[in-house]
């Protein structure tokens, strides 16, 4: 078994739609990014490709390549988990803490896990998501970042006889 952590922190900016674990949340401000600034999919990316003794996210989308402008952060985890399983290598257990003021995420996470726990290609209850906020500490406690942790383990793939 194999264990990675990620963190992601992105500015909160007016004029960006929130999207976070996938999921577009009504809120007056969204992540400022190259891409859609989806922290919590990001810091999944960086659990999972820590396990694997691969670096970051940058090293792999980086954020100087027009392609990525924009880029629908759930199809960039859709494809390091395809990498993943072209490697031998499968997710077996998520977890993320999101740390944010506002808006309450609570409400979200069974919706974020609709779109993730496809993609991750985990049982349900595999995928932990939480809120805490920064008790208005701060800058993510003014709301002008959101910032994400994740944990994640991976498991080989058992090889077909
Ligand atoms: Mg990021």
């Amino acid at each position: 078994m194999r264990i990675g952590l990620g963190f992601d922190l992105h500015r909160l900016t007016a004029g960006r739609p929130l999207i976070l674990g996938g999921v577009r949340i009504p809120s007056p401000k969204g992540l400022l990014g190259h891409s859609d600034g989806d922290a919590l999919s990001h810091a999944i990316i960086d659990a999972l490709l820590g396990a694997r003794g691969q670096g970051d996210i940058g090293r792999l989308f980086p954020d100087t390549d027009p392609k990525y402008k924009g880029a629908r952060s759930s199809d960039l985890l859709r494809e390091v988990v395809r990498r993943l399983r072209a490697e031998g290598f499968r997710p077996e257990h998520v977890d993320v803490v999101v740390i944010a003021e506002q808006p309450k995420f609570g409400p979200h996470f069974e919706a974020m896990k609709d779109v993730l726990v496809p993609i991750l290609g985990l049982p349900r209850d595999r995928l932990g998501l939480k809120a805490k906020t920064n008790e208005g500490l701060g800058d993510i406690g003014n709301g002008r970042a959101i910032a994400c942790f994740a944990i994640a383990t991976l498991r080989r793939i058992p090889r077909r006889k």
